[in-house]
């Protein structure tokens, strides 16, 4: 296998080179194996949804979240209608809304999503007073609770050590923040968080679950792993997080405001069973045969040459007794008419022919089709024959 990879190196240099359209085709990268149902450059693989891109946040004004995103909080009454009571769960959220902003509403109580969700970007913007106020975990203290659970701490650090671990932008009792990157108090803080939860397998630990953060566009968690999730004065172990969850705010006492407050549900990893990464074999095979099941289906449509290279792709997915044989017939036709074709006719067959030679020679070369009957020399030698270049 790796002598062929390395063969057809110089072929793909000589696509991209001379024929891009081919490099927008099958039969070009390496194909699917045990754990990726793609092939490398695969034109099969499904096209990353449109997002409408948001605009950035200013002090004067929040940004616009992207298209796809889920807006928890955007200053109106219907925003805060989506949050509830942590201290009476189902009653309305008792902190308020002023000038577009929801400001804790001290000794009122933790506030949480009526929505439950896990994986996420997650954007938040808060603002500690301009008034300073106590010291350390006691000044401008809230929190940003990811599942309701794993905190991202908010917390007016701006002139204010405290223990390192419990900083603006640490995940509170595991990690500091690789920086202090806050502004000044009453300055906004923009908080932009990938999280990833725990996955645990038949008790098993398959993914610690990871937290990235930036404040203000500087990161301060990269992909963390979360041990457990962290906490006050305990350390904490690793343990599974429930799929989704409410995201919570903190009430620390402190009047914090928070403002445009949305996130975007992430795609599954492969240890969860979507198609990210090496997947599981089983569950890779499983993708490849619906994968060459909707090729087969797709070439039912076609005719002729179209036909025969669709079916022969879905050959990089997954083999079947009934394709193989009707690509050897298909292909046999198709081998026996292009010897017919007059000289002065093959000139203008010359794409067509390198085509389905290629496609041939890809599949034998990975192993995905027998050629029992020999069809790839046969075409070879008609290359030749021509006076073109088979490489
Ligand atoms: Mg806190």
């Amino acid at each position: 296998m790796k002598q062929f990879t390395a063969s057809v190196v110089p072929l793909c240099v000589w696509m991209v080179g001379t024929a891009p359209v081919f490099a927008d085709g099958a039969f070009y990268g390496d194909p699917p194996n045990e754990t990726h149902p793609w092939a490398i450059h695969d034109m099969n693989r499904p096209q990353p949804p449109r997002v409408e891109p948001g605009t950035p946040s200013t002090q004067e004004q929040p940004g616009k979240p992207p298209s796809d995103a889920i807006v928890l909080l955007d200053g109106t009454p219907a925003s805060l209608a989506k949050w509830e009571s942590g201290k009476n769960p189902g009653q309305p959220a008792p902190w308020k809304l002023t000038d577009g902003a929801l400001q804790v509403v001290p000794g009122s109580g933790e506030i949480r999503t009526r929505e439950q969700f896990g994986d996420c970007q997650l954007h938040v913007e808060w603002s500690a007073p301009t008034q300073i106020q106590g010291n350390s975990q006691g000044r401008s203290n809230s929190g940003i609770f990811l599942t309701g659970d794993t905190e991202v701490q908010v917390l007016d650090n701006y002139n204010n050590p405290t223990y390192a671990d419990g900083f603006a932008g640490s995940v509170y009792g595991v990690n500091p923040p690789h920086a202090n990157a806050l502004q000044a108090p009453g300055k906004w803080q923009f908080y932009d968080i990938i999280f990833r939860r725990p996955v645990f397998k038949d008790g098993k630990m398959v993914d610690s679950g990871r937290l990235t953060v930036t404040i203000n566009g500087v990161v301060v968690q990269d992909s963390t792993p979360l041990e457990g999730g962290g906490g006050h004065k305990g350390r904490s172990k690793d343990r599974p997080f429930p799929d989704a969850g409410p995201l919570k705010l903190q009430d620390h006492g402190n009047p914090i405001r928070f403002r445009n407050i949305w996130y975007r549900p992430l795609p599954k990893r492969a240890v969860e069973g979507g198609d990210m990464g090496a997947m599981d074999p089983a569950a890779a095979t499983a993708k490849k045969l619906e994968i060459a099941k909707s090729i087969r289906l797709d070439a039912e449509s076609k005719q002729g040459e179209e036909r025969l290279l669709r079916l022969m792709e879905s050959l990089c997915y997954a083999s079947d007794d009934a394709t193989v044989k009707t690509i050897d017939t298909a292909l046999g036709n198709w081998t026996e008419a292009v010897k017919k074709t007059p000289a002065n006719g093959m000139e203008a067959k010359k794409g067509s022919i390198m085509r389905v030679f290629y496609a041939v020679r890809y599949l034998t070369g990975f192993k995905l089709y027998q050629d029992s009957a020999g069809r790839k020399g046969e075409i070879e030698q008609i290359i030749r024959a021509a006076g073109w270049d088979p490489r």
